[in-house]
Order: C-alpha cells, then sequence, then structure tokens
C-alpha cells in the first residue's frame, strides 16, 4: 500500500483527503517512481474545485510535476533503470498518432496531464510511460526540479512555440510572480526580448525584476495597468502579452498590443467570459492565441538549460504532503512568490 491525496468529490481544500491505496505496479513500457518532491500548479486547484462542464474522472490522486528515484520498471523499458533520479514529464501522448509523430504531443487526441485526467505525483509512488521520465538536472535537488516542468513547458510553448517571440520585442507578462509568469519573465530574456512584468506588491516587482524584467508595474497601485505599459514602450505597445489572468486584464492587455501583436493566454484564474472588439482586432491585425502544456521535446530542453544555470525554479516554500490542503489555500490566496512543492 501506499500514501496518497486524492480528490472523490469536488469542492473546497476539505475535499482533500489522505488515503492509502494499492501501490501501483508497472505495466510493460512504464516506469513507477518513488516521489521525492510534488510540484503545484494551478490546474491542482481547479481539479479539486471541479470546471463546469468538464468530467474529471474522480477519484484522482493530485499532483502534475513531481521528481524522485525510478523504483521498478515493466517489460520492455530500455532507456531507465531502478535507482535513477528523474523528473516527471507531465502530459502523457499516445506517441503513435499523427499529432504525436509531428512532436505535437499536446494536441494528442488522447493527450492527459497527471493529476487530472491520470493519477499524480501527490502519493509515495506514480507510475508512467518510459518517455514521461527525464533525467533529473545534475545542479537541483528533487525539490527544485519538481517546480520546472508544467510551468517552464507551458511559459515555452506560449511565448516560443506560439507568440513566436523574436529578439528584440516587448513582451507583457502578468503576474511575473506566479509560477508560469516567473519562467515566462526568464525564457523571454533568455530569447532577447524586453521584459515589462505586473505583480501584485512591491516585494513582488522587486522579485520579478531580479529575474530579469527591465520594468514591473505594481497593479495594485494603478489604475489602469495598460496606461502605465504605454508610458514605459510609448504608444506603439508590446508586440505580445502573456495572459492567464482572464477576465480581469484581458481588455487592458487588448488595449496594450502593437499592430501586429499578439496576446497568448493559458488560463483564466479570474473569468473566462470577456468582450473582443473585433475592429480591434482586425484593424490592428491581431492575434489571439490559445495554449496548454508544450511539447515533451522543448521539455527536455529546458530541462538542458536548468542544468546549464540559464534558467532556474522560483522556489516559494516547501511543505509535507500531510500539508497540502493548507497549500492549496496559500497558492489561491496568491501570497506566494514562485512555487510551492510538497515532499510525500
Ligand atoms: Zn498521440
Amino acid at each position: 500500500m501506499m500514501r496518497a491525496a486524492r480528490v472523490s468529490e469536488h469542492g473546497g481544500v476539505e475535499r482533500i483527503e489522505f488515503v492509502e491505496v494499492p501501490k501501483p505496479v508497472p505495466g510493460p513500457g512504464e516506469v513507477r517512481v518513488l516521489v521525492r518532491a510534488s510540484g503545484l500548479n494551478h490546474l491542482d486547484t481547479w481539479v479539486r474545485r471541479g470546471v463546469p462542464g468538464h468530467r474529471f474522472p474522480l477519484p484522482l490522486i493530485l499532483g502534475s510535476d513531481g521528481a524522485g528515484l525510478v523504483d521498478a520498471v515493466g517489460d520492455g523499458v530500455r532507456r531507465v533503470e531502478p535507482g535513477q533520479d528523474v523528473v516527471l514529464l507531465p502530459g502523457v501522448s499516445c506517441g503513435v498518432c499523427p499529432a504525436c509523430l509531428e512532436g505535437l504531443d499536446n494536441l494528442c487526441p488522447d493527450y492527459s496531464i497527471l493529476g487530472e485526467a491520470r493519477d499524480g505525483t501527490c502519493a509515495e509512488f506514480v507510475v508512467v510511460p518510459e518517455a514521461n521520465v527525464a533525467p533529473k538536472p545534475a545542479n537541483l535537488g528533487y525539490v527544485e526540479a519538481a517546480a520546472v516542468p508544467l510551468v517552464f513547458q507551458t511559459a515555452w510553448s506560449m511565448l516560443i512555440r506560439r507568440a513566436e517571440l523574436r529578439p528584440g520585442e516587448t513582451v507583457l507578462i502578468h503576474a511575473g510572480g506566479s509560477g508560469v509568469g516567473s519562467a515566462a519573465v526568464q525564457i523571454a530574456r533568455l530569447f532577447g526580448a524586453r521584459v515589462i512584468a505586473t505583480a501584485g506588491t512591491p516585494e513582488k516587482c522587486q522579485h520579478a525584476l531580479d529575474l530579469g524584467a527591465d520594468h514591473a508595474i505594481d497593479y495594485t497601485a494603478t489604475e489602469d495597468f495598460a496606461k502605465d505599459v504605454r508610458a514605459l514602450v510609448g504608444r506603439a505597445g508590446v508586440d505580445v502579452v502573456f495572459e492567464h489572468v482572464g477576465a480581469v486584464t484581458f481588455a487592458g492587455s487588448m488595449k496594450c498590443l502593437a499592430r501586429g501583436g499578439r496576446l497568448v493566454t493559458c488560463g483564466a484564474t479570474t473569468g473566462g467570459q470577456v468582450e473582443i472588439s473585433l475592429h480591434q482586432v482586425f484593424f490592428k491585425n491581431l492575434s489571439i492565441l490559445g495554449n496548454t502544456m508544450g511539447r515533451k521535446a522543448d521539455l527536455l530542453r529546458i530541462l538542458q538549460l536548468v542544468e546549464a544555470g540559464r534558467l532556474r525554479p522560483v522556489l516559494s516554500q516547501t511543505l509535507p504532503l500531510a500539508a497540502l490542503r493548507e497549500a492549496h489555500t496559500l497558492l489561491e490566496s496568491r501570497a506566494v512568490f514562485g512555487k510551492l512543492v510538497v515532499e510525500p
């Protein structure tokens, strides 16, 4: 048996149950990982609360990110062996459909995310396909490694694959202190962009500047962040807006865009219903791009860049798995800068 944090019914943090369940057994081509650290994401809180119109396969063990030690392998596994330190890649795909064969595995019709459509990492053990483990960067501990995959993979896919960010362009990154925002600030800098970040406190603004942002705007201290952005870049606007806030920021984000600008979004934490002016979209040649997760191959490259010290996970706090309810409350309060990680 093993300990796990599970959701059987959607609701508040009290719906997180700590249970003993049978230890999963790796089938052919699968790997069992002894989880040493599990990274939290906003996705976890959506899985717990439920999403109208979406059905999660409950009961479900939470957690999309993790790092640990390979504990057992199934038949036919060739690349990894017990005892190896690994990072879990959170997106599972079929590997044989046209999307997968093109390297667009996050567009696979059978795509599932750990802790979202199959059992996740908030447990002592997790079983995944062989393709879903990669060597842990040698310069990181388990806790730091567990803070990398989902947010870096998503931010990379948004900025580089979808918005096609180019050197010298200006990008506005909302909530530069969040997990995905702090990854985006670093990736945008790595690709030679000028970065304007928003954040909710003066301290978070300073953190965003320390990560490499050129400017930081405290959105709680301003009436209209779009006006502050224009004060920095002039009337021309920014080339790319990195959105994951949603209803509260969307109109301002659209206003900030330059002609030919791209808004790319991976989330709507303040609500998903927004108004769009088509006049604004066609007159200014704007693009509105959606993104969920990213390509496995990009994540492997990200892990190399992390190992080379060119990208780094930003850690907020580590808690024991038994404090997962408290961790969810912290995540929802937005009181944290960077990632929360729990240790089974
Ligand atoms: Zn596929």
